[in-house]
């Protein structure tokens, strides 16, 4: 038996840092919802009790590193399970690019894995399990729009965004998210309004969305990669309504209503960036198998 999954991506509406954590974390606030840009993973049984990772992107580890090893382990040792899996993961979502890839593959793995070895573990039990890899994960499980507290892994689910077009533009340089914490400085940064984002998401109200997107890490990572600025003035230039980096970056989105916006800013970006995709919000969660 093969199962087959979908790891969409996601981009960070908001994302505001309150304060460092006695524990090293920082504690955030982060508005996400999924965008239909995923990777496909592949999930296949082995005789032998071994863990493989099959992915031709030179830039995802086949070892334990990669997070949807990581996710296979954890189920392994905390169920018992004896046998071994194979994991093909199809890339599709750029890597470092803070659209939470490795994330969503390891959400993904969980999710199928869950399926494949009978666990009968509910989402929320996934979410917990996701947590201990990494932050991002437990968002990852449930997909849809969720406001993210805590280090990222406390989730409220929120309603489906104003639907629109996302254009995503991705540089060439990897962004390290680590190092990206590491240069933030907390004081007297300017704090998104996540209580503003959250009403427009209630009442579908496009243009008070855009009004506040807003993300804290923009003041380290632009001053780092002037290449993203660059991207963001570009696509304002050709006509988003609004524009943000998602993450820790070095992915910059931008919001359209209209068709003819959207391909005016994939045009207008073309020949200066090359990673440039078109997707829709995935905002109610997608049927992720
Ligand atoms: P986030 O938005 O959660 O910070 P990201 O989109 O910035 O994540 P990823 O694409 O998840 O970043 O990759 C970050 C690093 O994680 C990569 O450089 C890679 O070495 C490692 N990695 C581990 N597992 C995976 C995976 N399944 N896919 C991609 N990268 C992975």
């Amino acid at each position: 038996m093969k199962i087959m999954m979908k790891a969409p991506a996601k981009i960070n509406l908001t994302l505001d840092v309150l304060h460092k954590r006695a524990d090293g974390y920082h504690e955030v606030e982060m508005i996400m919802t999924t965008v239909d840009l995923a990777d496909r993973i592949e999930l296949e049984p082995l005789k032998k009790d071994e863990i493989k990772i099959i992915s031709h992107n030179r830039f995802v580890p086949d070892d334990k590193r990669n997070l949807a090893y990581q996710a296979a382990m954890l189920l392994k040792e905390r169920y018992g399970i004896r046998s071994g899996v194979s994991i093909g993961i199809e890339k599709v979502i750029p890597v470092a690019a803070g659209l939470a890839g490795g994330s969503s593959d390891a959400a993904a793995t969980l999710k199928g894995l869950n399926k494949l070895w009978n666990l009968g573990l509910s989402l929320d039990e996934l979410a917990e399990i996701g947590a201990e890899i990494g932050s991002d994960v437990s968002f990852c499980v449930y997909g849809g729009t969720a406001l993210a507290t805590g280090r990222g892994e406390k989730i409220q689910h929120l309603p489906s965004p104003p639907n629109c077009w996302v254009v995503l533009a991705k540089p060439t340089i990897g962004v390290s998210t680590a190092e990206v914490y590491k240069n933030l400085k907390i004081n007297g940064l300017r704090h998104p309004d996540t209580r503003a984002m959250m009403a427009a998401i209630e009442t579908k109200n496009y243009d008070e969305m855009c009004a506040h997107l807003g993300n804290v890490l923009e003041s380290v990572t632009l001053k780092l990669y002037p290449e993203v600025a660059q991207i963001k003035e570009q696509m304002e230039r050709f006509g988003a309504d609004a524009v943000l980096m998602s993450g820790s970056g070095p992915t910059v989105f931008g919001l359209m209503r209209h068709d003819s916006r959207m391909h005016r800013v994939c045009n207008g970006l073309r020949g200066f960036c090359d990673q440039v995709y078109a997707v829709r919000l995935l905002g109610e969660g997608m049927p992720i198998d």
